[in-house]
């Protein structure tokens, strides 16, 4: 069978190894290609459409080819592509940081920056260590990490996570981290509040950090939801009880905000729903709109004061990248920025998270629903063999991959995780768009659940 699609499918599993895919897979499935975006729609070779359901992996905010962003890239690309960034300087990266200070929680006045989520958490673990190294405390050396947390693939960064199918086979290449359980909700007790879960996990925490205080560097958490290991949610309250023990103890809170940050949650930053300000915050994803590969990390004046000295003590932060604030991603982000502020964005947000929530609220009647949670823009529907139990499915039997396939006979673009169903869409989405992933995704659970 030839057709528009198939020659660029050819060419690609000729030459493209594509990420976290067994490549055996496209023998069933082959990849899409993608011809154009327009809004929340991807559109392949012949003219099949897919509503992107998932932000093309939780980076678009503002849609694909958005007017606003494509303007602002095209404008900064006839001034300058790119620039060595030390000892030079460019007006997308001043602006930008002063955006981001002025919307961070209080306190976060100093912007470091690199290219992707994985090396900002690298950047801000680096930071954090070395910190403690100029202040006189090297016997800090090591992290604190909930369990089913995922912080990137880089080595530093997949050894302060815990997701383990990302991370078992390269564990003798890590360093050791001190694990503490989740908060996650999903865990509770029938007839448990979140926040009283929450709160009760928190004891553990505690513990750990009464015990390895005198050598945490920092601890690391994502704020209000654990993206990659399920879109598994916690109560703000444990934020809160964590800001404070990390201060009693001395040790670092790391907020990696990239999945979660620039509304998601329902507030700019997740952090922001505890009220607190974490030591170091890691952007990237939404941050330019989910169009170039740009990441941050902020931190705070004392942070920044204990590497500022004569060069010969040699306490600078040597850390680079090439790309580290590229002027075309510093430009996107910065139109990304105005949208939310011209138009509203988190006040409109909350009529869209509404509508899903009513909509999606529904599937948990489903026989095999164990639950539906929500925060904000990003909804889960986790599946189970047994719903009094929540005895998930097995793996192998890959019951999300069911739904990913219908969803795409149906043109929307799901990408469960495991036995998770979610929803994290752009905000340029529709109600009646919302309404029909919520459709698709009841039909896609249907078929996967009926045997
Ligand atoms: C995606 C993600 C990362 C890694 O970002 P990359 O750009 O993929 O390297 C880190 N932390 C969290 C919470 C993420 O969701």
């Amino acid at each position: 069978m030839s057709s528009a699609n198939t020659a660029y499918i050819t060419r690609d599993l000729a030459h493209v190894w594509h990420p976290c895919t067994q490549m055996k897979d496209h023998e069933q499935l082959p990849p899409i290609p993608v011809r154009r975006g327009e809004g929340a729609w991807l559109e392949d070779y012949e003219g099949k459409r897919y509503l992107d359901a998932i932000s093309s992996w939780w980076v678009n905010l503002f849609g694909h080819a958005n007017p606003r962003i494509n303007a602002a890239v095209r404008a900064q690309l006839e001034e300058l592509e790119q620039v060595i960034l030390a000892g030079f300087t460019h007006e997308p990266v001043i602006a930008l940081s002063e955006e981001l200070c002025a919307i961070a929680p209080a306190g976060l006045t100093r912007c470091f920056y690199a290219d992707n989520g994985s090396s900002a958490v690298e950047v801000a673990v680096k930071m954090s260590f070395h910190f403690w190294h100029n202040t006189g405390r090297s016997a800090k050396r090591r992290f604190l990490t909930l369990s089913n947390s995922y912080h990137g693939e880089t080595l530093g960064a997949l050894a302060v996570g815990n997701v383990e199918l990302y991370k078992e086979i390269y564990r003798p290449l890590l360093m050791d981290v001190i694990t503490v359980p989740s908060p996650d909700c999903f865990q509770r007790e029938r007839g448990e509040s979140p926040a009283e879960y929450s709160r009760r996990q928190f004891a553990h925490m505690e513990a750990a950090l009464g015990k390895h205080a005198q050598e945490a560097c920092a601890v690391i958490v994502e704020p209000l939801v654990q993206c990659a290991g399920g879109m598994r949610m916690y109560d703000p309250v444990y934020l809160t009880l964590l800001r404070e023990a990390c201060d009693r103890h001395q040790v670092h809170l790391i907020a990696d905000e990239i999945a979660v940050g620039f509304g998601r949650t329902g507030t700019m930053f997740a952090c922001e729903q505890a009220g607190i300000r974490p030591d170091f915050m890691c952007l990237s994803k939404g941050l330019t709109g989910g169009y170039l590969p740009l990441s941050a990390v902020m931190t705070t004046e004392a942070v920044y004061a204990a590497f500022y000295d004569e060069y010969v003590k040699l306490n600078a932060f040597l850390h680079s990248h090439s790309f580290t604030g590229n002027p075309l991603g510093c430009a996107a982000a910065r139109a990304s920025l105005a949208i939310f502020r011209d138009d509203h964005v988190l006040e409109a947000n909350r009529t869209l998270a509404a509508r899903l929530g009513e909509r999606a609220g529904a599937l948990a009647d489903h026989p095999h629903v164990a639950e539906v949670r929500q925060r904000g823009m990003i909804l889960a529907i986790e599946l189970a063999a047994d719903k009094a139990s929540r005895a998930p499915y097995p793996w192998q039997e890959r019951r999300g991959l069911r739904v990913y396939r219908h969803a795409l006979t149906r043109g929307v673009l799901l990408r469960p995780i495991g036995n998770v169903v979610y929803f994290m869409p752009p905000y340029v989405i529709t109600p009646a768009e919302i309404d029909l992933m919520v459709e698709v995704a009841r039909e896609g659970i249907e078929s996967a659940t009926c045997d």
